[in-house]
């Protein structure tokens, strides 16, 4: 059932939710990167400011709004926090949105809301750290393989699935390794490779082309943005990013690219 078809009032209430939804969700998974990459417990207690300890109420951990109530500093001791927590809770909180207003109210919503939660995990963790967690990969896999069975065609999604993570995964090994030989220096990580695997699954091989594709443009922007030069860098999130509107809308893209020169 699309958005659209519902009552003006009865839309933005949903639409209100879910945005709800995104930004606890990337406030969530933010907090629970960072105690992984800080090395602690994953349900270490409640939430605390990380300079002073301080364990933190209701009103200075509301998604978004906290962090511009507070204008950006511990109520505490006044330490910066990072501009990353509204960013990444609002980002979260639009692709939630798209994703309602492009699936609709089904199963396809849940599973796409759940894969952006996963590919931003991820990237924050790749981006702190360089490094893919094989366990996120693998939930990435299993979600795509739990709602295989409710698609119109199971069969024909199996297959579509299984030569896009062959494509994307075979290819960029290959790729990667030739590049490996000629440059002599380690060009793409495993886990870049493992995590164009996993989304070829959900894209297939025509949308999986594209995936790739935007994946190095968003990479090329994100080394101008940030990387000190000779550095490596993270290429986790701007696969993670070039996912987002690939999942949305990469058929209609590649429909729409196919029909310029047909
Ligand atoms: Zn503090």
């Amino acid at each position: 059932m699309s958005v659209t078809s519902l009552g003006t009032v009865a839309a933005a209430y949903l639409i209100f939710v879910i945005f709800l939804c995104g930004a606890c969700v990337g406030s969530f998974v933010n907090c629970a990167a960072m105690r992984k990459v800080q090395g602690e417990k994953f349900a270490k207690g409640r939430s605390h400011c990380p300079e002073c300890g301080h364990t933190l109420g209701v009103r200075d951990l509301f998604p978004i709004v906290s962090w511009l109530f507070l204008r950006g500093r511990c109520r505490f001791c006044g330490t910066r926090i990072s501009v990353r927590y509204p960013v990444t809770e609002l980002v979260t909180a639009l692709a939630f949105v798209a994703v309602l207003v492009r699936f609709g109210i089904s199963l396809w919503t849940l599973q796409h809301c759940l894969l952006f939660a996963v590919l931003l995990a991820l990237a924050l963790i790749d981006l702190d750290t360089m490094e893919l967690p094989n366990i996120l990969l693998i939930f990435g896999v299993i979600l795509w393989a739990v709602f295989l069975p409710f698609s119109a065609s199971p069969l024909k999604g199996l297959i579509k699935g299984g030569l896009g993570a062959l494509a994307l995964g075979g290819a960029l090994l290959i790729f990667t390794l030739l590049m490996d030989k000629i440059l002599k220096r380690e060009t793409m990580g495993g886990g870049d490779i493992k995590l164009f695997a996993m989304l070829g699954l959900y894209c297939g091989p025509a949308v999986g082309l594209l995936l790739v594709l935007l994946s190095c443009l968003f990479g090329l922007v994100f080394i101008r943005l940030r990387s000190v030069r000779g550095q490596p860098f993270p290429f986790g999130p701007a696969i993670a990013a070039a996912a987002v509107p690939s999942l949305l809308v990469g058929p209609q893209l590649v429909s729409w690219y196919m029909g310029l020169f047909l």
